[in-house]
């Protein structure tokens, strides 16, 4: 989708004259695009418009229509998966907050409630766990195998086979012992099913929760809009956590199930562990939707774990990046680990390749790809690459060198590149934005 989206739009960039027709045409393929995303057709067509209006109405001289058209794209999308700016909610300290969270079987609830009860004690909270999943035998147990790691006290039963009374009775020994965020996690179907909403229904008039939270996989595509219309006709939930974008999953669907709810995306879980969940924020899930890669997110992990990237960072925010940029990053990517949870926010198909060949594979194919650029001169390690293009001998002799092959020299060579462009985007579109990136 970002490599259509953008080359939609860099097609653009590159005609000298941009009339209707190739206005017209541009949305025509960011709309493919996004249908192909999974964004609901409807609301494609809805967005189709309002873009047309919006770069007409803006179409005076003077003013360069690249870059309102591709400002627009990116707004119109933050708009729609921002919900408007919709609020999420927030908890109050010094009183009970209860959230009860709901969702088909799998979707994530039992290891969200967990990360978020983590979240919140991290800040200073006092949170509690209630287990009212009586449905799934094992249920309480996972539960309590997560919330003793993490620490979080946790109420359940292992004879009580009424959800309603366990979530009841959870709740109420928590108000009484003052807890500040009382997280009730409740059970799923596999499919929607009558038994699941009444029971949820149930839940939600006994506990009367501050909020309800849908947890939603990502990675379910289309069906994620009709999932959160049927679930928002039982329960008005007033937010939404994403899971699973850890994976191929971009997330087109939840823009659509946001939008058919009106609810707001509060969290998003980036992987299994109890650390992977992030506050949601539209400009870098649009980023991530429109394949820009989350370099500023990369950028503040390697800052946090204060390694070496002044000039990098310094380079980037000029839209360069040559190939030592590459060598500092990727020796910084080695120290970092996990790798997993770097390779997803890098452009240029680490993360499928993470995907795809696991992380000892990938882990060993970075240390390769370092040796690479261990062989090269400083000459060319300084230089945007070209100087290979130019002599390709060099690239035989570094192959030799770093005791790898050609085809992985030029693997370093084209990530580079990817990087380069990426730097150059982001200084367009930052120049474009006060404020720049990331952050709501
Ligand atoms: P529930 O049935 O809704 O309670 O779902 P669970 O919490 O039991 O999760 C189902 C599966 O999804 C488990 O294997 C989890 O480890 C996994 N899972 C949950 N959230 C994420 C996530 O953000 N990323 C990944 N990769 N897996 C997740
Ligand atoms: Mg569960």
């Amino acid at each position: 989708l970002g490599r259509r989206i953008n080359s939609a739009v860099s097609e653009v960039t590159r005609s000298s004259v941009v009339d209707s027709n190739v206005v017209d045409n541009m949305l025509k393929e960011i709309s493919n695009a996004l249908v192909e995303a999974d964004v609901n057709i409807r609301l494609v067509i809805s967005m189709r418009k309002k873009l047309k209006t919006k770069i007409e109405s803006e179409d005076k001289p003077g003013i360069n229509k690249k870059k309102i058209i591709q400002k627009a794209v990116f707004d119109e999308l933050c708009e729609l998966v921002d919900c408007g700016g919709a609020q999420v909610f927030k908890p109050k300290r010094k009183q009970a907050n209860v959230l009860m969270m709901v969702g088909l079987q799998g979707a994530g609830k039992t290891t969200t409630c967990t990360k978020l009860a983590v979240y919140y004690q991290r800040r200073g909270y006092k949170v509690g766990l209630v287990c009212a999943d009586t449905f799934r035998a094992g249920a309480f147990d996972q539960l309590k195998q997560n919330a003793t790691k993490a620490r979080i006290p946790y109420y359940g039963s292992y004879t009580e086979v009424d959800p309603v009374t366990v979530a009841a009775d959870g709740v109420d020994k928590f108000k009484k012992e003052k807890f500040e965020i009382i997280i009730v996690d409740t059970s799923g179907r596999h499919r929607q099913e009558k038994d699941l909403f009444e029971e949820m229904v149930q839940i939600e008039d006994a506990i009367k929760p501050d909020e309800t939270i849908m947890v939603l996989d990502a990675s379910i595509g289309q069906a994620a809009e009709s999932q959160a219309r049927a679930f928002k006709e039982s329960s008005n939930f007033g937010a939404i956590i994403l899971t699973k974008m850890d994976g191929h999953a971009k997330g087109g669907g939840a823009i659509s199930a946001v939008a058919a709810t009106n609810t707001p995306i509060a969290f998003i879980g980036t992987g299994e562990h109890i650390q992977d969940l992030e506050s949601f924020t539209a400009k870098q899930f649009v980023s991530k939707l429109l394949g820009i890669g989350d370099i500023q997110g990369l950028m503040e992990h390697v800052k946090s774990l204060n390694l070496d990237q002044k000039d990098a960072m310094k380079n980037f925010q000029e839209g360069k990046f040559t190939l030592r940029d590459l060598q500092t990053q990727m020796n910084n990517i080695l120290k970092m680990g996990p790798l997993s949870k770097i390779a997803q926010m890098l452009p240029g198909g680490i993360g499928e390749m993470m995907n795809q060949v696991g992380e000892e594979e990938t882990s060993k194919r970075f240390k390769r790809m370092v040796y690479v650029l261990d062989s090269m001169t400083g000459k060319e390690l300084d230089s945007d690459g070209q100087i290979f293009i130019d002599e390709p001998s060099r690239i035989v002799r570094v192959a030799r060198g770093s005791g790898t092959t050609v085809t992985e020299v030029e693997a370093v060579l084209l990530q580079q590149k990817m990087f380069a462009r990426m730097a150059l985007q982001t200084k367009n579109m930052q120049q474009q934005m006060p404020g720049g990136m990331g952050g709501r």
